[in-house]
C-alpha cells in the first residue's frame, strides 16, 4: 500500500513518509561531509516544497536558494547579508507562522525528495541541486502572481 504525500505529491510507503525521508537524509549530511556540502539547499527545498514557512519566510527563502543556485552566493555569505533579517530581535515576523502560502499547495512538482538518489554522495549532490533548481522553476507561476499588497 502506497500513500501520496498532500504537499509535495510524492509517493511514499506506508513505513515511509517525507518526514521520516528528510530525516534519513539529513542525518547522513550531519554525518559526512560530502553529503553536506548540499545542506543549504536541502533544507529550504524541503521546506518550500512542503509549505512549512509563513508567507514571507517562504519567499525568503525561495531567494535565497536562487541566490544560491544562480549567483553562487555561499551559506556563509547569506548568513552575513541576512543576519539582521534572520538572527536578531529586530524580526517581526517569523519563518514558521501560519500563515502560508496557500498557492504553493495546489503546484504540481516536477521532481521531489522520492527522486534523490542517496546511496552515494555523488548522486546525492547532484539530485539535490537538481531538486533545488527544479522548485524555481515550478514556483515561477504562482511568484508572478502574488498580491504583493498584502504581503508588505
Ligand atoms: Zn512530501
Amino acid at each position: 500500500m502506497y500513500f501520496r504525500c498532500k504537499q509535495c505529491g510524492g509517493i511514499f510507503s506506508l513505513n515511509e513518509t517525507c518526514k521520516d525521508r528528510f530525516n534519513i537524509t539529513q542525518t547522513k549530511e550531519f554525518e559526512n561531509n560530502e553529503y553536506f556540502i548540499v545542506h543549504h539547499l536541502s533544507v529550504p527545498s524541503y521546506m518550500l516544497q512542503h509549505n512549512n514557512y509563513s508567507t514571507k519566510g517562504w519567499l525568503l527563502a525561495r531567494e535565497l536558494l536562487f541566490q544560491f543556485i544562480y549567483n553562487n552566493l555561499t551559506p556563509d555569505q547569506a548568513r552575513k547579508q541576512n543576519r539582521h533579517i534572520l538572527d536578531n530581535g529586530n524580526r517581526k515576523w517569523n519563518l514558521n507562522n501560519t500563515q502560508k502560502l496557500t498557492e504553493v499547495e495546489r503546484i504540481k512538482w516536477s521532481f521531489t525528495l522520492w527522486n534523490v538518489r542517496y546511496n552515494v554522495a555523488e548522486e546525492y549532490c547532484e539530485d539535490i541541486k537538481h531538486w533545488a533548481r527544479s522548485i524555481f522553476e515550478d514556483t515561477k507561476e504562482i511568484v508572478k502572481r502574488i498580491n504583493w499588497i498584502k504581503i508588505v
